[in-house]
């Protein structure tokens, strides 16, 4: 269906047309799902656990573990990690590459895909106010060439719409649907009528077909609108069949220029920032639980019975053989003596 590209009256006001595109997203939501564990530590030994000893409040702890006790668990939330990477990457993906299409250079519309005889180019001056029709047809024509879209030209009285329609764009509308069911036109109805006291009530619309949109896209329709709208305000300069032609030959270039389509990257920016906050927020919140201080300086023992003494700087606790230095003060340790195991486990102090 077409819609208005903008339009224009003698208030001197010039109104875009309506949105070009609307896109709607629905994004997945998905469900978290809790890091599992198969990880324990106990007091006491348990099968498949390791030992390892850490120093807390001058005292040697032992703590068994069926994992590294020193380092952050990450089995335990990487398979969060990469179902929410699953979920919400391609998303990110998504949302990127919107914002790169938004930029493009636009191509001329194939007017021969949609109607198969060459383009007719309307002009109906049924105000009789054009000045010169054939500039007007060749800046049409002109316009065509360059951007694929056929530009037509009706000029009305205020009495031929006022009584049916509450607006020109209405009736611009109405006047598209009956006569350019190609949607590759774009309609340009200017509508005026002289009062009793000599003033002029003009009003202009233009409608464009869907098809055209790829080109004339929201901000390009509205630089041209604003242009008209210029040149309608200046009648002592220009005609209007003359501010039209004007209009037409200097935008035609700037509508195969580099174009940004705004909704696209909005569209693409909104749903980049939300899965990247998605991701975010699991990377943030689903993370391995740290690895308490005293484990930190944890060190691993056998499991064969340690034999504890105090250092004799400090008084702490130690386990023997297992240190040169006091864990505790960092006071050097003297030589023991001790009986070791085959494994180079103290099995005796002498
Ligand atoms: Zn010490």
């Amino acid at each position: 269906m077409p819609h208005s590209s903008g339009g224009g009256s003698h208030s001197g006001g010039s109104h875009s047309g309506g949105s070009h595109s609307s896109h709607s997203s629905r994004s997945s939501g998905g469900g978290s799902s809790s890091g599992y564990s198969s990880r324990r530590t106990s007091s006491t030994p348990f099968k498949g656990a390791k030992r390892y000893i850490y120093y807390k409040d001058n005292k040697p702890h032992l703590v068994y573990s069926n994992y590294d006790i020193r380092k952050r668990d990450y089995g335990s939330v990487l398979p969060t990690w990469i179902v929410m990477g699953v979920i919400f990457g391609p998303f990110v993906f998504i949302g990127i590459v919107l914002m790169i299409k938004s930029f493009y250079m636009p191509e001329r519309i194939e007017y021969s895909q949609y109607k198969k005889n060459a383009p007719e180019f309307i002009i109906e001056d049924n105000l009789d106010i054009f000045e010169n029709e054939r500039k007007l047809r060749k800046s049409m024509e002109s316009f065509y060439d360059t951007t694929g879209i056929v530009p037509a030209v009706i000029t009305i009285s205020n009495d031929d719409w006022t009584e049916d329609y509450k607006s020109l764009e209405a009736y611009a509308y109405d006047v598209y649907v009956q006569r350019f069911p190609d949607e590759v036109h774009w309609l340009i109805v200017y509508s005026e009528k002289t009062k009793d006291n000599g003033f002029n009530d003009w009003y202009w619309e233009g409608m464009q077909g869907d098809r055209t949109d790829p080109v004339l896209t929201g901000d390009k329709a509205d630089a041209f609108t604003k242009s008209l709208n210029d040149r309608l305000l200046k009648r002592n300069k220009y005609s209007v069949d003359d501010a039209i032609a004007i209009t037409l030959d200097e935008h035609a270039p700037k509508m195969m220029s580099l174009t940004f389509d705004r909704s696209d990257f909005t569209l693409g920016a909104i749903v980049f920032v939300m899965m990247s906050s998605m991701l975010a927020i699991v990377f943030l919140t689903c993370r391995p639980r740290k690895v308490s201080e005293e484990y930190k300086n944890a060190v691993p023992c056998e499991l064969n019975v340690v034999y504890q003494a105090s250092c004799n700087f400090c008084g702490g606790m130690y386990v023997v053989g297992m240190h040169t230095g006091c864990p505790h003060c960092g006071a050097s340790i003297p030589p023991q003596n001790y009986i070791q195991d085959p494994q180079g486990n103290v099995i005796k102090i002498l």
